[in-house]
């Protein structure tokens, strides 16, 4: 007699039903599908869901339970340990087998190791498959078989060693149980703030494998080819913004993959067009796996060790006036406050104002990175970490600490006629575009005309750029012998 007993499919970071290999393995075996979602925020280790994920992760269910729904099935929601509420799934629906997109956090990899050894051991079918990476980390090598830590080098390894698989498609149906466990009210994962901070997220946002897929065809038809003139601007929306379906796995990365491949070529290690940099900018996300796989301290300790002595100097009170978007310098500010309002920041600002953090205030980068956890939506422990790091100077092809980044010569460069610090920092609006990044140079009667008053309607500079830099300069030379040792 054939196994008709169900498959639980346990959702995690791959919230999505298209190129999703474990639902399609489940959907293959022609047993009964119960798809599960567990809310486990202690088995994260030091990095539960901060707040901006939460409220993502709150509508991601909905859409995918709704999309669940379309084909004839339900999400299953519980919370607790994982291997507990697995356990009980199987003894109240007498599944035989589950299965899951592996995560890559050192945490998860522990947690998803013992779970799969137990289940096993119980004699259930435990099998776990890929859906967030083209490459999983451990697949791309040096010549040497190590792990990669330069960037163009991994670039070039990943194109030259296979083509990322065709994404799956998604099931027209699935079979359900002949009864459904029962399952928690969504409101009963508590995701939602208490507060109104999120309130402006939708304007911005609409989480879910639906939209995900349709900003990726929007981006397609329309913003590929200037990516390459406009990804580091700011004040244009010349980015996919695709990187919190990235991250909850809404959007399959084989197929933003194939997709572009299909519109614009296979990509080349030159870089050739706007759409060859865009792929390899998808391929950044992948070296920060590989790199958070091979070096799983580095959320907390820098990947090149003589920065463990780096002597920052942790001010609280400029710790507040930066995470609060008051450090008198604009394009800092309004990055500051796009994260606040909208729980994202542009890629060139997410740079500077990591930069200011750990160079101009000598704030370590881990304090920055606990900041971003909580408040952006595509918070991501391998990009986050990478991110940091590669801001600080202390990580994988990293900019150099010594390299200081100006923020009003980057505000100039970025956001010529102050069209996003206008956006975030509206007490700004009506300054010149001469003095839009520095009015703390402006002349007195072109602040009077803008009515601004500095020190009272917004900040004087919290540091003096030059002093900052010199002191910078100063704590890195304090370490620079330990290259040596
Ligand atoms: P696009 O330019 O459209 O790129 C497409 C996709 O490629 C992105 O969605 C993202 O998945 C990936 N990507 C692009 N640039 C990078 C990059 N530099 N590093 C890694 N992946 C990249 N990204 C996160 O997803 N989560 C984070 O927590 C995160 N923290 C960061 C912290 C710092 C200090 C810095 C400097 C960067 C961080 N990034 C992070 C990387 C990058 O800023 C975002 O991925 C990017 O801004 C997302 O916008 P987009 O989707 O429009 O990107």
């Amino acid at each position: 007699m054939s196994d008709k007993s169900p498959v639980i499919v346990w959702f995690r970071q791959d919230l999505r039903l298209h190129d999703h290999a474990a639902l399609v393995a489940a959907v293959d075996s022609g047993r009964p599908v119960i798809p599960v979602y567990i809310w486990s925020p202690a088995e994260e280790g030091a990095w539960a869901y901060g707040g901006a994920k939460k409220w993502w992760l709150h509508h991601s269910l909905k859409a995918l339970n709704d999309s669940l729904v379309k084909l004839g099935s339900n999400l299953i929601l519980r919370a607790g340990q994982a291997l507990d509420v697995l356990n009980d799934l199987i003894k109240e629906t007498g599944a035989s087998s589950v299965y899951w997109s592996r995560r890559y956090e050192p945490a998860i990899i522990k947690r998803d190791s013992d779970i799969k050894e137990q289940l096993r051991k119980s004699g259930i079918e435990a099998e776990s498959y890929n859906a967030s990476l083209l490459w999983e980390p451990w697949v791309i090598t040096t010549k040497t078989g190590g792990p990669c830590q330069v960037y163009t080098p991994f670039w070039k390894n990943c194109l030259a060693h296979s083509v990322p698989a065709e994404p799956l498609p998604t099931p027209d149906k699935l079979i359900s149980p002949a009864k459904f466990p029962v399952t928690k009210k969504l409101t009963e994962l508590k995701l939602l703030p208490t507060i109104d901070w999120a309130d402006e997220f939708p304007e911005t946002w609409e989480p879910g494998e639906l939209a995900g897929v349709k900003r990726l065809e929007s981006f397609l038809d329309s913003k590929v080819p200037g990516y390459q003139q406009e990804r580091n601007r700011p004040d244009v929306y010349g980015t996919s913004r695709l990187s919190p379906y990235l991250h909850f796995g809404e959007v399959s990365p084989r197929l933003i993959w194939h997709e572009v491949v299909e519109h614009f070529g296979r990509p080349r290690p030159e870089k050739k067009s706007s759409a060859d940099v865009y792929l390899s900018e998808v391929v950044w996300r992948e070296f920060g796996y590989h790199l958070l796989y091979h070096f799983p301290q580095t959320p907390t300790e820098p990947l090149r060790p003589k920065y463990a002595a780096f002597p920052w100097v942790e001010s609280k009170m400029h710790y507040r006036a930066w995470s609060k978007g008051l450090t008198g310098y604009p394009i800092v500010d309004a990055g500051m406050r796009e994260l606040w309002r909208t729980g994202w920041m542009h890629n060139r600002v997410r740079m500077i104002v990591a930069s200011f953090l750990t160079k101009h205030l000598l704030i370590s980068w881990q304090h920055g990175a606990a900041w971003f956890w909580d408040t952006l939506l595509d918070a991501d422990l391998a990009s986050n970490t990478f991110g940091w790091q590669w801001s600080a100077g202390c990580g994988a092809d990293a900019a150099p600490y010594f390299r200081i980044f100006h923020p009003v010569i980057q505000g100039e460069k970025f956001d010529p006629e102050g069209i996003y610090v206008r956006k975030y920092v509206p007490e700004l609006a009506n300054l010149p575009n001469e003095w839009i990044h520095k009015p703390f140079e402006a002349p007195p009667l072109v602040l009077k005309e803008a009515g601004i008053k500095l020190g009272a309607t917004y900040p004087k500079p919290i540091v003096d750029h030059k002093e900052a830099r010199a002191k910078a300069l100063g704590a890195l030379a304090s370490i620079a012998h330990e290259e040596l040792g």
